[in-house]
């Protein structure tokens, strides 16, 4: 191909603006299309694990990553009631054993910086895809407006409830997880001082569990109380709910968590959903990137994470076979689809581990993160209570070049 390749990325999220940057800075030329009226994320926070930072890297903007996070020197899990630590895995010496630190960060900061450092891409808000056709030269993205744009690639990065995938694979509902969350977020001013919420914390309680971390720089604080329930079933990331809906679901847990609730002055909750992986993402020259394609249960921290890293590999593909996209999108789910499928089933394993309901075999599980962190675990010495060091060790730009 003497021209640079013109791809079509719809949906301007986390993983639609990753894969921009990666494929603009490939020398494609790129256009997100976005249906929301602006680029914009919801009020929470991400985690962005050793091999996200490294991806981030790999795009070109750690150093503006690394200028709105937050980075913890421990993840302390603890039991839910008495508070003990049942393990306390050193972070700080992350950047040693995986190549990066872990980071946490503010969604929309995030975005404003894949945003930021967009050069070339044309941004098009207001654009809903409703079908994408993929052919064996090239794909056609429709839109809502009657419009429609040909490409060498059209890439649907458009969430779990994907437009683009219904269209190339068929309509197929994402699974109910039979697990719920709440989320707020605090300001660290209005958190009692007696609370430890500078490490990144984790409590494990029967039949759920709930995470906090700092963002923007340490002055904000994330809250995420996830319990097992099939009461609920809305996958809205933006319906409120009242305080006291979270006090009563953790009413036996331990006061520092119950008081740091109402430090959060909105919450809101929603049903987790993910979806089967797939086996084959794309289709002629369309194809599928970020939750479109593995929609995962957050906990392994990876949907941000794995959606990322497709972008850096879409775009190393594409660079070494200009001339055959097909060959080149072939290439992209070969390398792609088991990792992210491994991310999938491993964060579903951790929904049941997480809340187990049994005091004995929590017991055990306790006492297994403890000897993990103490001796490592593996054939690396990974000392992660989940023994995660195989994803985190991943370094998608050395392996992409
Ligand atoms: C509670 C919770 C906590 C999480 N924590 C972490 C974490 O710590 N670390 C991590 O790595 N991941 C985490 N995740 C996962 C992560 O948020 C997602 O995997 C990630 O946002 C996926 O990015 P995406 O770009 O594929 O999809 P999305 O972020 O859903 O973006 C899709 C975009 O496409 C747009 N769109 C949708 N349909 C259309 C259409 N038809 N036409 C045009 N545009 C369209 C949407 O408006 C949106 O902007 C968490 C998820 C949850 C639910």
């Amino acid at each position: 191909m003497t021209r640079a390749p013109r791809i079509v990325i719809i949906g301007g999220g986390i993983g639609g603006l990753a894969a921009a940057l990666a494929l603009e800075r490939r020398g494609a030329e790129t256009i997100v299309c976005e249906q929301s009226p602006s680029l914009s994320e919801i009020g929470a926070g991400i985690n962005l694990t050793p091999n996200a930072v490294k991806a981030l890297r790999a795009l070109g903007v750690e150093d503006e990553v690394n200028a709105i996070a937050s980075a913890s020197n421990f993840l302390n899990i603890r039991s839910w009631r008495s508070g003990r630590y049942i393990s306390r895995t050193r972070r700080g010496d992350f950047t040693e054993k995986f190549g990066a630190p872990n980071l946490s960060v503010h969604r929309a900061d995030l975005l404003d910086v894949l945003a930021g450092a967009l050069k070339s891409t044309d941004i098009r808000t207001g654009t809903r895809a409703v079908s994408v056709e993929g052919r064996a030269n090239n794909a056609v993205a429709r839109f809502a407006d009657g419009g429609e744009i040909e490409a060498d690639i059209v890439v649907g990065a458009d969430g779990i409830h994907s437009a683009v995938r219904k269209s190339l694979f068929g309509a197929d509902a994402p699974r109910f997880t039979g697990c719920i969350c709440w989320r707020g977020m605090a300001p660290v001013d209005a958190v009692p001082r007696d609370i430890n919420i500078s490490d990144g914390a984790l409590w494990m309680g029967p039949h759920g569990h709930v995470v906090h971390y700092p963002v923007r720089r340490g002055e904000l604080l994330n809250i995420v109380a996830h319990c097992d329930s099939d009461s609920w079933t809305e996958e809205s990331w933006t319906r409120e709910c009242d305080v006291s809906e979270v006090m009563t679901t953790y009413s036996g847990w331990n006061s520092q968590l119950t008081r740091l609730y109402p430090c959060s002055t909105r919450w809101y909750k929603w049903a987790l959903y993910d979806r089967d992986p797939l086996e084959k993402w794309s289709v002629g020259c369309a194809t599928l990137l970020g939750d479109s394609a593995h929609a995962m249960l957050p906990y392994l921290g990876q949907g941000a994470a794995q959606a990322i890293e497709d972008g850096c590999v879409l775009a190393a593909v594409v660079a070494k076979h200009p001339d055959d996209l097909d060959a080149a999108l072939l290439s992209y789910e070969r390398i792609r689809a088991p990792r992210a499928k491994a991310a999938v089933l491993g964060s579903r394993a951790r929904a049941k581990e997480n809340h187990l309901a049994s005091p004995w075999a929590r017991l055990k599980r306790d006492v297994k993160f403890k000897l993990r962190e103490t001796f490592g675990g593996g054939t690396k010495r990974d000392n992660t209570a989940f023994q995660v060091g195989w994803l985190y060790e991943y370094d998608v730009g050395k392996e992409m070049g």
